[in-house]
């Protein structure tokens, strides 16, 4: 029996930040809470239940603050996804209703507590969008804060932690990973958390593997356990055997010789052997992610988010605290490019403490655009501030979801008509300002031909283009064979929207995740893209493949690659190319063309 539970075995996750780290496991207990139950309070002790409530969050705060204060400076940038927890916890949707919750149904904090948050959870977790899926997350973290002090529960304390371990734990809140000491922790895995989960985007601002979403992990893996996490693969080892030690003891040692390859190199521009230049941006979702991005050699913001500012405060921003926010992400990339990209939410559905929010559809529903344009007041707000952060260096707004021209014209009505309303100041900023669509619709490629006269580029989102285009889910796992950017129809697709917007003498760019994978990159370069966006961690590898090869070759395998009717035929021809550049990019091994390359 002892025997049969320390044999090998590989659990698979989501990789929430690269590299490998291999150790042994501490077991982080952020589950406890879960245990809590239901009983009734008496009407005449109903005042006093709400007030140990307000005390346990109370409690909440201040410990809140304190983390804040004691965040180290290196991890200041992050201290706004604990600002907005803070702000969470008082939050009308989880604060006001809890408390109506054990006044009206006369029941325990705890449990009024925790129906709330299910509701809550249940309504982010119904939204299309990843990202504000991910809040579900947020709202977890919150209210197991509370429980905590409702419950009378430890808090974890991985500050305190003194040996050097991989975390695991059933979850991990933003203000727990930014108490990682870097020469303790080696990586942590969780048993929640998605790509776009804060913890995801501290791990990869920290720079240690991590893997997330592996469902038992915390279940399955003991104290002291010796485990493997490749934060690449997304692959977790519990128990490796002596061979499995020694290769990724060598795959470790291969990834850390390239990154360190790779980082030299990252400020170099991305030319191709024959002279062509890609330019290579990151794609942020904070202010925050600016320097990173900048570290990693990016050319510009290829994509800044938006949608994150609007999240959890219960209401929008205003345009002051929006300008701030793109203030100064302008002002510390100038005189770099920085492509602000107009809200991307899921109709109205985070405003405020609404629930009768049920989009049946709502990948197909009033998001993006459609919203704004539904909400001019909203638009107006947004768009005014970009205008104004527009004077402070060199920015383009581009319109996410754009279905058909009516959309588009529409949209730059309002910008026009944001720029009259700031007078002069506005005419300026209206001038400098480059105008683009997002391409990630079906419709929106058909008509590239007309669109290309109206905007000054395109950037394709292949997230959204994949997802439209085969009519999947593109966050359902059991259809990752159909999520597939190589696949004939979106290379297709692609090269239609390049080709109408060379034909136009418009700017052509990508800022999907397809942009990111370097296998990607001869393909795109052979395509004619002029500009790829990523997260910024992908950058220096991207660019390194690209440095790597000759764009003549790229548009060889392209004109061979379009002659196929089938995903593996497609990867066929690129591994039979591009096979000696993608051992490093894949494996962590050493790619010769970067060891090699002069300073
Ligand atoms: C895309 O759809 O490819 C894209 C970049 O936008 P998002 O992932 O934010 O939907
Ligand atoms: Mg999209």
């Amino acid at each position: 029996m002892a025997e049969d539970s320390r044999q090998e075995k590989t659990l698979h996750g989501i990789g929430a930040s690269p590299g490998i780290c291999i150790g042994k496991a501490y077991l982080v207990d952020t589950e406890g809470v879960d245990v809590v139950g239901k009983y009734f309070i008496h009407r005449d002790h109903l005042n006093d239940e709400i007030t140990r409530f307000k005390t346990a969050v109370q409690q909440a705060l201040d410990d809140m603050k304190k983390i804040i204060e004691d965040t180290p400076a290196e991890l200041r940038e992050q201290s706004d996804i604990l600002e907005t927890h803070s702000i969470l916890l008082k939050d009308k949707m989880l604060y006001d209703r809890t408390i109506d919750t054990i006044r009206r149904e006369a029941i325990n904090a705890e449990w009024a507590l925790k129906k709330v948050v299910s509701s809550l959870k249940r309504m982010f977790l119904d939204m299309a969008n990843g990202y504000l899926q991910a809040r579900a997350e947020d709202i977890s973290q919150v209210s197991d804060r509370i429980l905590r002090n409702l419950v009378g529960a430890p808090t974890v304390s991985i500050g305190a932690i003194d040996k050097r371990v991989i975390l695991v734990a059933h979850d991990l809140s933003p203000a727990e990973t930014s108490q990682i000491h870097l020469e303790r922790i080696m990586g942590f895995i969780t048993d929640r958390g998605a790509r776009t989960s804060h913890t995801s985007i501290i791990a990869r601002t920290l720079e240690i593997p991590a893997v997330t979403g592996l469902g038992n992990a915390s279940k399955i893996i003991h104290n002291d356990d010796l485990i493997i996490v490749d934060g690449s693969a997304g692959i977790v080892i519990i128990h490796p055997s002596e061979q499995t030690l020694v290769k990724y003891e060598e795959k470790k040692m291969g990834y850390q010789r390239y990154r360190s390859a790779l980082s030299k190199n990252a400020h170099k521009p991305a030319r191709t052997r024959d002279g062509r230049l890609m330019t290579v941006m990151a794609n942020i979702e904070l202010p925050e992610e600016v320097v990173p991005a900048i570290d990693h050699g990016a050319d510009g913001i290829g994509l800044y988010r938006t949608e994150f500012q609007y999240m959890g405060a219960g209401m929008f921003p205003d345009e002051e605290q929006l300008f701030d926010k793109y203030r100064d992400v302008v002002e510390v990339m100038n005189p770099r490019p920085v492509t602000i990209r107009t809200l991307d939410i899921n109709g109205d559905k985070t405003v405020g403490d609404r629930d009768d929010c049920g989009e049946p559809n709502p990948a197909l529903g009033m998001r993006a655009i459609r919203y704004c344009l539904k909400n001019p007041e909203v638009f107006q707000t947004q768009l005014r501030a970009i205008l104004r952060a527009a004077l402070y260096g060199n920015v383009r707004i581009i319109f996410p979801m754009i279905a058909c021209l009516a959309e588009l014209r529409q949209a730059r009505a309002a910008l026009r008509q944001a720029a009259k309303s700031l007078g002069s100041e506005g005419a300026r900023a209206l001038a400098s300002l480059k105008v683009g669509i997002m391409i990630e619709v079906p419709a929106a490629v058909i008509m590239a031909d007309y669109m290309a006269r109206e905007v000054d580029f395109f950037s394709i989102g292949t997230n959204d283009l994949v997802q439209y285009t085969m009519a999947i889910d593109r966050d359902n796992r059991d259809l990752v064979h159909l999520n597939q950017p190589l696949a004939p129809p979106i290379l297709r697709m692609v090269k239609r929207t390049v080709d109408e917007a060379r034909k136009h003498g418009i700017g052509i760019y990508m800022c999907g995740e397809m942009a990111a994978d370097p296998l990607h990159a001869p393909v795109l370069l052979g395509l004619g893209l002029e500009e790829l966006s990523m997260n910024p961690q992908s950058i220096p590898m991207v660019k390194n493949m690209i440095r790597s090869m000759d764009e003549a070759e790229a548009r060889n395998a392209v004109a061979e690659i379009m002659t196929k009717a089938s995903l593996d035929e497609v990867t066929e021809v690129i591994e039979k190319r591009f096979a000696d550049l993608l051992p490093a990019a894949f494996n962590g091994g050493v790619n010769p063309s970067v060891a090699d390359e002069k300073e």
